[in-house]
C-alpha cells in the first residue's frame, strides 16, 4: 500500500482489485490481477490553479524549459515526479487550427471544424506527449534502459527521448510494417531496432516479456505515466478555443492509449471544476483493424462500471487467432487488433458519451488529401478522423453548427509512400498527379493555370 500521503500514486482499474502501488514501482501492470494501472492523484496536495487561465498565463516565462513546454506547462494537473526528474525536448509546442476551408468541404459551418495539429511535435506525432512523462518517470526511478513495440512513432519518440536523457533503448517492429518516415528516424535517432516476423500484436507481447525478463523501462501506452502526459493535448485544444470546451473530439484509435488518456483528462477536469462539461468522444477504426468497433458496436461490450464483460473478449480474440487474423490497413499507425488499452478506452467512452466506427482506407487516402490541400497535412492513421467525422456527419451523429476537433496525430512526411501513390496513381478524386513536359518554353507556358 503506498504512504497516503503521497501526492500520486497507481490503482489498479479493476474495481474488484484497486490495488494501489508507489509512483516509485515500475510496473505497466497490476501484480495481482494482471489489468491495467492509473495515476491517480491526491488533488487536495495539490495546488492546481483556480483557473485554466492559470496555466496559459505561463505562456509569458518561456525562458522555463517546463513552463515552455506544451506537457509540463499543465504539470499540476500530472504531478507524479519532482521537476529534477522532468524531461523536455520543447514537445506539445503544436496548434489547434480552425479550418473552415475543409469545413466547407465536409459540409460544416463555418467555425466547426479545428484541427489539433500534434505533427509539430519534436519527432513528428502525438508519442512525444507520451514519451516526455514516461521518461520523467524513468528518470525518476533510475532506469537505464527502455523498450517499445511499436508501428512506427513510437520508436521515433522513444529513440528521441532515450538519447536526450542517456538512457539505451530497443525497438520492436513487425516486419514489413512500418512506414519509412519512421523507421528512419528510429534508426537515425539511434534505437537499436529488432524486426520481428510478425505484427504488431506479435510485438507487443514479445516486448513485455523482454522487459519484464530484463528489468527494461517499458514506454509503451501500457505504461500510465505516458498516458498522463498525453492529457494535455486536451488541455491545448480546450486552451486554444479561449479555455471552452468543444462539443466533439475525434481521434484515430489503434491501441487507443489517446482515447483513454483523453476521457481521463476530461474528468479529471470535471472533478476539479476547472470545466462545466465533457465532450462526446469518437474513436476511429480501420476497417482492417476493427477490433473496437466490433466489440462495442456489434457485440455491446461496455465498461459497466469497471466490470467489463471479459468473456465477450476472450471470445472475440479467441476467433482472431482461429482464423489466423492479421490486421491490415494502409494506415500502418492503427494496425492493431489486440489493443492493449481496451478496457480504459470503453472507460473513456463512458465518461464521454463516445461513439466508435471503422473506415476503408479508401476513405482514409481521400481524406488524408483532403486535410493536405487545405491545412497542414497529415499521415494516414490521422486522416481516420476527418474520414470518421464524415460518417458522423451524415449519418446525423454530429449535428451541423457542432464545434468538432479533430486530432492529427502524426506529421505528413511519416509516410510518403501512401502519399505518392495516392497522387501518381490517381487513386481518388483528390490526387494531384506531377504532368510531364518536354525541355521547351513554350509547351511549359500552355501548361501553366494562370
Ligand atoms: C500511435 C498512433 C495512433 C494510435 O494511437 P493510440 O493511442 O495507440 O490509439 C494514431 N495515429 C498515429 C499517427 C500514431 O502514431
Ligand atoms: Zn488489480
Amino acid at each position: 500500500m503506498p504512504d497516503k500521503d503521497n501526492i500520486a500514486y497507481q490503482k489498479c482499474i479493476n474495481p474488484a482489485c484497486g490495488a494501489e502501488f508507489d509512483c516509485g514501482q515500475t510496473l505497466f501492470k497490476c501484480p495481482d490481477c494482471g489489468e491495467l494501472l492509473d495515476v491517480v492523484y491526491n488533488w487536495d496536495k495539490i495546488d492546481v490553479p483556480d483557473t485554466l487561465s492559470g496555466f496559459g498565463r505561463r505562456w509569458a516565462s518561456r525562458d522555463n524549459r517546463l513552463d515552455f513546454s506544451g506537457v509540463w506547462r499543465f504539470r499540476e494537473l500530472l504531478n507524479f515526479c519532482p521537476d529534477q526528474s522532468k524531461v523536455s525536448i520543447g514537445e506539445g509546442q503544436t496548434i489547434l487550427q480552425q479550418n473552415d476551408d475543409l469545413g466547407k468541404a465536409l459540409g460544416m459551418a463555418d467555425g466547426s471544424l479545428y484541427l489539433q495539429y500534434e505533427g509539430l511535435n519534436p519527432s513528428g506525432s502525438f508519442k512525444d506527449n507520451g514519451m516526455t512523462a514516461a521518461f520523467s518517470h524513468a528518470m525518476m526511478v533510475g532506469a537505464k534502459s527502455s523498450a517499445c513495440a511499436s508501428t512506427g512513432n513510437t520508436s521515433a519518440s522513444m529513440a528521441l527521448y532515450a538519447h536526450s536523457c542517456g538512457l539505451k533503448c530497443t525497438v520492436f517492429i513487425g516486419s514489413g510494417r512500418i512506414a519509412f518516415g519512421k523507421l528512419s528516424q528510429a534508426m537515425d535517432y539511434g534505437g537499436h531496432t529488432i524486426q520481428i516476423m510478425g505484427d504488431f500484436d506479435d510485438c507487443m507481447k514479445q516486448v513485455q516479456d523482454v522487459c519484464s525478463r530484463l528489468g527494461i523501462y517499458l514506454v509503451n501506452s501500457l505504461n500510465p505515466f505516458r498516458l498522463e502526459g498525453q492529457k494535455t493535448i486536451m488541455l491545448r485544444i480546450i486552451e486554444q478555443l479561449g479555455w471552452q470546451v468543444p462539443d466533439w473530439i475525434v481521434v484515430p484509435g489503434g491501441n487507443l492509449g489517446n482515447s483513454s488518456a483523453f476521457g481521463k483528462a476530461f474528468l479529471e477536469l470535471k472533478q476539479l471544476g476547472l470545466i462545466d462539461r465533457i465532450p462526446k468522444l469518437a474513436v476511429i477504426n480501420a476497417s482492417g483493424a476493427s477490433t473496437l468497433t466490433d466489440l462495442v458496436n456489434d457485440k455491446q461490450l461496455r465498461w459497466n462500471d469497471g466490470n467489463v464483460d471479459q468473456s465477450i473478449i476472450d471470445d472475440y480474440y479467441a476467433d482472431l487467432t482461429a482464423r489466423n487474423f492479421s490486421p491490415h490497413t494502409c494506415a500502418s499507425a492503427i494496425e492493431i487488433s489486440r489493443p492493449v488499452n481496451l478496457k480504459k478506452c470503453l472507460r473513456a467512452l463512458d465518461i464521454c458519451n463516445g461513439v466508435v466506427l471503422a473506415v476503408t482506407d479508401e476513405e482514409i487516402v481521400d481524406a488524408k488529401a483532403q486535410v493536405g490541400m487545405h491545412g497542414l497535412g497529415c499521415e494516414p492513421a490521422s486522416a481516420a478522423s476527418i474520414a470518421g467525422l464524415k460518417h458522423l456527419l451524415a449519418d446525423g451523429t454530429i449535428a451541423a453548427g457542432e464545434k468538432v476537433a479533430c486530432v492529427l496525430t502524426g506529421h505528413a512526411l511519416k509516410d510518403p509512400n501512401v502519399t505518392v501513390n495516392y497522387h501518381k496513381e490517381k487513386q481518388g478524386p483528390f490526387s494531384n498527379p506531377p504532368v510531364e513536359v518536354a525541355n521547351d518554353l513554350e509547351q511549359i507556358i500552355k501548361l501553366i493555370k494562370a
